[in-house]
């Protein structure tokens, strides 16, 4: 289980996000929705300690990973980033390395040695889990940016699965995707679902209601930042929504 209290964060002197507590809870996918620059992506990365890496961002709150703080001065942001992994928006393979070294490129990123023979091991059940493998067994020499978009979105996917994390963060990972690539990808975050927390932002709302089991719906306005209006159960956010700006959100009318 993942968990943000009372998350603030800035950009300088403008802030972004108000006290934003959400309980991610494991095996679960959660989904954020909410209009373009309320503050999703942002809560995203501070969900894995990205956040930091703007100079002049600033954060207050927690954020626990099964009750551990991850911002605790003795949580080193390699261990922390392995148990927390993240897919972006545009798929974002090492395009000139192989389809098996991408995969295995995460490993060597936390300084994990293996066999070769423990790392063949790796490959194919990452590509697996993340439903690309009956498509690349049979080249997994060739460079990854040889890929359509979609399979490299799945490639990208056994890429964070690799270092096997608790967590995976996935920022709008079909908004670059045709149907197939996209029906593909929320049938393998359905499948990771029971061994990996999955938290997602997504604009589709068909998306939201076919793959997460909870939402949280963001909101800024001018001069506000952004704040959850609503999360709960996705069913019942979208079938009885208890605040009318989620009601408008949900259908369209935002
Ligand atoms: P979208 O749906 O368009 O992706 P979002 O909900 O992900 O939007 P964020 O990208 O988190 O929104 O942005 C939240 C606010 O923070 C916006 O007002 C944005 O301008 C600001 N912001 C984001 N990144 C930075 C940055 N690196 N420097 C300064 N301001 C930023
Ligand atoms: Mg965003």
């Amino acid at each position: 289980t993942l968990e943000a209290r009372a998350v603030s964060a800035w950009f300088g002197d403008r802030k972004v996000l108000d006290r934003v507590s959400l309980t991610m809870p494991g095996g679960q996918v959660t989904a954020l929705i909410g209009p373009s620059g309320c503050g999703k992506s942002t809560f995203l990365r501070i969900l894995n300690r990205m956040h930091e890496l703007v100079a002049s961002a600033a954060l207050a709150g927690e954020v626990l990973l099964d009750g551990g703080d991850i911002y605790d001065p003795r949580v080193r942001l390699t261990e922390a980033r392995a148990r927390i992994g993240m897919v972006f928006q545009k798929p974002n393979p090492f395009p000139g390395m192989s389809i098996y070294d991408n995969v295995t490129a995460g490993l060597k990123l936390t300084g994990t040695r293996r066999s070769r023979s423990e790392q063949d091991d790796i490959v194919e059940s990452c590509l697996t889990r993340a439903g690309l493998w009956n498509e690349v067994s049979d080249r997994l020499k060739q460079p990854g940016g040889a890929l359509s978009g979609g399979q490299q979105q799945r490639l990208c996917i056994a890429r964070s699965l690799a270092v096997r994390p608790e967590v995976l963060l996935m920022d709008e990972p079909c908004s670059a995707l045709d149907p197939t690539s996209t029906n593909r990808i929320e049938e393998t975050i359905r499948e990771l679902a029971s061994d990996v927390t999955i938290v997602i932002v997504t604009h589709n709302m068909q998306q939201a209601s076919r793959v997460s089991d909870r939402c949280a719906f963001f909101l800024a306005s001018a001069g506000t930042p952004g704040r959850i209006v609503e999360h709960g159960q996705t069913r019942a956010m979208f079938s009885s929504p208890q605040d009318q700006r989620t009601s408008d959100y949900v259908n369209g009318r935002f």
